[in-house]
């Protein structure tokens, strides 16, 4: 049985399905991995959330870190054929949640319902207000930083900052009891990309595994979760898994792409 063939088996007939996401999702978008060999990280020092605060140079770097990254990937990055399956799944009524830790915002951009997503670790589309909590567009933002512009300030006076979770950066507490009510409620916790290695983030399908909801695990490459009791443990890329199994699984049942094969 192919791995596409095994999962489809997993998703069965789930109806609750609450879905997490990490990075290995959004590679076929053009995202680069920060954690993988070459990432981002390897090479630049992270700003803390504490110096963003209170250091106006520090600051200035974060914002030109984010607009280069920007203009380099996230300007043109479109949703991939793993976030649209995820629609369909949505689409076909078998989706609680959807969890992820990538900032990309693509899961948003591929048509997934706010009130069934928890962006956990943030999201570079939006900037946000230190000190009112305005949200708003990041894009012209970005573009004024690469036009030579200072870090922005709102018009309360409080300073704007990509709507991403910073390093020193506590997650919303809103979108953690989201997530958490949802992998309380979900019947099968489905792991996609992610090496599950950060906390408290990758304690959310945890969460729904030890209430007893079947777990499966599709990643390329070993997760912090492989050998947990009774998981379902997929290894792979998921862009070649998750469409063809999400369409066998929809065949006949609310799949809204014609022709062979996973959408594109
Ligand atoms: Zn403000």
């Amino acid at each position: 049985v192919s791995a596409a063939g095994r999962l489809a088996v997993a998703l069965g007939a789930a109806r609750r399905i609450l879905v997490f996401t990490g990075a290995g999702i959004s590679t076929a978008s053009g995202i680069p991995d920060y954690r993988g060999p070459s990432g981002v990280w390897k090479t630049r020092r992270p700003v803390v959330y504490d110096e963003f605060l209170h250091d106006p140079e520090a600051r200035e770097r974060y914002w030109r870190q984010k607009a280069e990254d920007w203009e380099a990937w996230g300007r043109h990055a479109e949703p991939n054929a793993v976030h649209r399956a995820i629609v369909a799944l949505e689409a076909a009524g078998r989706i609680e949640m959807v969890v992820t830790q990538n900032v990309d915002g693509l899961h948003r951009a591929a048509g997934t319902d706010p009130s069934r997503l928890v962006e956990i670790h943030g999201t570079n589309a939006l900037v946000e207000c230190q000190r009112c909590g305005r949200r708003d567009e990041a894009s012209r933002h970005y573009e004024a930083i690469l036009g030579g512009g200072q870090a922005p300030v709102c018009d309360c006076g409080g300073l704007l900052k990509p709507a991403t979770i910073s390093f020193g950066q506590a997650l919303r507490e809103e979108d953690l009891a989201r997530a958490v009510g949802a992998a309380r409620r979900c019947d099968l916790a489905l792991a996609l990309g992610s090496t599950l290695t950060v906390t408290p983030a990758a304690d959310i399908p945890l969460e729904a595994h030890r209430r007893g909801a079947p777990y499966v695990i599709v990643n390329r490459g070993a997760t912090a979760h492989d050998g947990l009791p009774g998981v379902t443990r997929i290894d792979g890329d998921v862009v070649e898994i998750l469409p063809p199994a999400v369409r066998a699984v929809l065949e006949g049942d609310g799949w809204p792409y014609s022709g062979e094969g996973a959408p594109h």
